[in-house]
């Protein structure tokens, strides 16, 4: 595992705190999600689908009836009139479509974090202009409680065209810049999962999350490419590689996934 940013503290738990289902654009059902991620050995995990929180309180029923040991966090990603944001530990939707302002502030009225994700990246992403506004603001409720320095998402996109910039190295030379500004929120690492996979981008922490964060005592985790092979694997082993690869062989996937031509 490779550490990018954030405290480096003797980190006991992990989470991926942003990941898509079936309720939205993924591929895995809540529940799949949080067993997928139990099996990969984190601690919990955001269901964050776009304009719905339903499909992470299916997951967090799901945790409590099967008796689970996972924490389920209840999150959503929304457009704003300036690009995504994550909400989590929600107590149901947010109204899409509104400035960012509005958006921390409704995410905040219901005790929720509030998420820079992946930060920069082409359409539908914070710009710097934006996030400096947001870091310079004293409006009550308008700041961010994390910043993703670690999306996989947009790695997996630049890895596999060349057009599409790596945008993770601008949001971690801007993290170290204006870390000391508590409005920036902790370091954050996510898969952005919308396949059969979470977990290849994780935060780590210790003790209770919610507070981690809020104390900025986080740690943005990378896995390594050979580390992120063995989650599909895994993926594999529970979902069947026709589900997982599709018409692939296994030897055209590596390739794929390693971004050798
Ligand atoms: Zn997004
Ligand atoms: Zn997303």
């Amino acid at each position: 595992m490779k550490e990018v940013l954030g405290r480096p503290i003797d980190t006991t738990h992990f989470a991926d705190l942003h990941v898509h289902t079936t309720g939205s654009d993924g591929k895995m059902t809540p529940e799949q999600a949080v067993e997928f991620a139990q099996s990969i050995g984190l601690s919990a995990i955001a269901i964050a689908d776009h304009h719905t929180t339903k499909p992470a309180l299916a997951a967090h029923e799901h945790v409590q009836r099967e008796g689970l040991e996972i924490q389920v966090i209840v999150g959503t990603e929304v457009r704003t009139k300036d690009g995504h944001v994550v909400g989590l530990f929600l107590k149901g939707p947010i109204e899409r479509n509104i400035t960012l302002e509005q958006t921390l502030c409704a995410i905040h009225e219901q005790g929720g974090l509030t998420i820079a994700p992946h930060p920069f990246f082409r359409v539908s992403s914070l710009t710097d202009e934006r996030i400096i506004d947001i870091m310079k603001s004293r409006a009550e409720g308008v700041y961010f409680d994390g910043f993703e320095v670690c999306n996989a998402g947009v790695q997996y996109q630049s890895l596999r065209n060349d057009r599409i910039q790596d945008t993770n190295i601008a949001a971690q030379f801007f993290y170290s810049h204006y870390r000391q500004n508590r409005s920036i929120g902790a370091a954050i690492a996510s898969s952005d999962g919308h396949r059969y996979t979470c977990g290849s981008a994780i935060t780590g922490y210790n003790g209770d999350l919610k507070t981690a964060i809020l104390q900025q005592r986080t740690l943005a985790v990378q896995l390594e490419p050979h580390e992120q092979w063995e989650l599909l694997l895994k993926a594999i082993e529970l979902f069947g590689e026709q589900r997982v690869i599709g018409n692939l062989s296994l030897a055209e996937l590596k390739e794929k996934f390693f971004g050798i031509r």
